[in-house]
């Protein structure tokens, strides 16, 4: 189980009984919840739900907004990521709120969420599922972020590091060679004097 309490469950028992097309909305701003072991939840979830009756389940939309901790691809530091998140899920109940019988189970799709025999809709697992979508691959504490030196490991965001500047591959070569002519130089230099000499 994850920390903190199990939140944004509605009843919809009521709504069950309503004629096709009735909706409910709901806000809700819960604290100290948490969707998932892999991702650190920072602060309230706030959202917005409307739930619309429909002849086979209740169709849910809204959206949550949160504040997630996440470690920087570059960097490795942790920062703080505001997420506003929409989703749209369809819930199938699973007793038939008018004769208290088992419902029949929807089409064999996997992404669809059942209402629970209480007639008690958890929006949870549907919100840690689309919250876990909208998290891009490549994560970054800022737009521009330096990075780690790839020597030394010093993070680049705190200012240069004290690694002798990377010399070009190329031009590596090229003082080399300028370095070899300047001795091939010296050393005729030298024969020449040699030769004046004798
Ligand atoms: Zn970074
Ligand atoms: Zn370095």
């Amino acid at each position: 189980m994850l920390k903190g309490k199990v939140a944004m469950i509605f009843n919809v028992a009521q709504l069950l009984k309503a004629s096709v097309g009735t909706a409910l909305e709901e806000n809700f701003d819960e604290e100290d919840v948490q969707l998932d072991h892999d991702l650190k939840v920072c602060g309230p979830i706030t959202g917005h739900v409307r739930m619309r009756r429909t002849n086979q389940c209740i169709l849910v939309d809204g959206w949550v907004e949160l504040t997630v901790e996440l470690s920087c691809t570059r960097c490795l530091r942790d920062f703080e990521h505001v997420m506003h998140v929409p989703f749209e899920e369809r819930f199938y109940p699973t007793v038939d709120i008018l004769t208290g019988l088992a419902a029949p189970v929807a089409d064999d799709e996997d992404d669809i969420f059942y209402i629970d025999d209480h007639h008690h809709l958890n929006l949870t697992e549907a919100i840690r599922q689309n919250v876990l979508l909208e998290i891009p691959i490549v994560t970054l504490c800022q737009e521009d972020c330096a990075g780690l030196c790839s020597r030394c490991g010093y993070d680049l965001n705190l200012g240069p590091c004290a690694c002798p500047p990377e010399v070009d591959e190329r031009f590596s070569v090229l003082s080399t060679l300028l370095g070899n002519g300047l001795t091939v130089a010296q050393d005729a230099q030298a024969n020449h004097k040699k030769t004046t000499q004798n």
